[in-house]
């Protein structure tokens, strides 16, 4: 199972991320995805939600703040503001260049019903409906910052 989103996965004794709070079995479902989104680039960049998604998912442990700063930062942008994931692009860029600092977070403690695993399990067709499905879902399990992000956003953006 792993640590950050719950997923159950068959195990292949991979060894755990370095860089997420993750099992190397969800790390490698995260790379095919992250495959076919460079396989099949399109103009608005929606591989961005899936780094947003997936980096707010696998939080905790060693996983540095800005990771987790930037993907509630992005996830916000996408569900609530409707940016493409290129808009959320230059949002990050953005902010980078402001060098803040970020302090830790607490994880939520209520479970995921969503994770990469579902949007690499769907279809082509329908597969940017639950890549967003599961941005709006990580978005939620996250609502003890919401607030923190829009003001973040709100204080540091100029287009929020
Ligand atoms: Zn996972």
């Amino acid at each position: 199972m792993c640590p950050g989103c719950g997923v159950n996965l068959p195990n292949q004794n991979l060894a755990p991320s370095d860089q997420y709070h993750a099992s190397g079995e969800c790390l490698q479902i995260y790379h095919e995805l992250s495959a076919i989104f460079i396989m099949n680039p399109d103009l608005n960049f929606r591989t961005q939600h899936a780094v947003d998604a997936y980096g707010a998912q696998h939080s905790g442990s060693k996983v540095k703040n800005i990771r987790t700063a930037f993907s509630l930062i992005g996830l916000y942008l996408a569900v609530e503001r409707k940016y493409t994931g290129r808009q959320v692009q230059q949002a990050h860029m953005e902010l980078a260049q402001k060098n803040l600092k970020w302090s830790s977070f607490i994880e939520p403690t209520r479970p995921y019903t969503l994770t990469v695993a579902d949007v690499l399990g769907t279809a082509e067709e329908k597969r940017n409906d639950m890549l967003m499905a599961w941005s709006k879902h990580v978005w939620e399990i996250w609502e003890d910052y919401h607030e923190w992000t829009r003001n973040i956003c709100k204080s540091n953006l100029k287009y929020v």
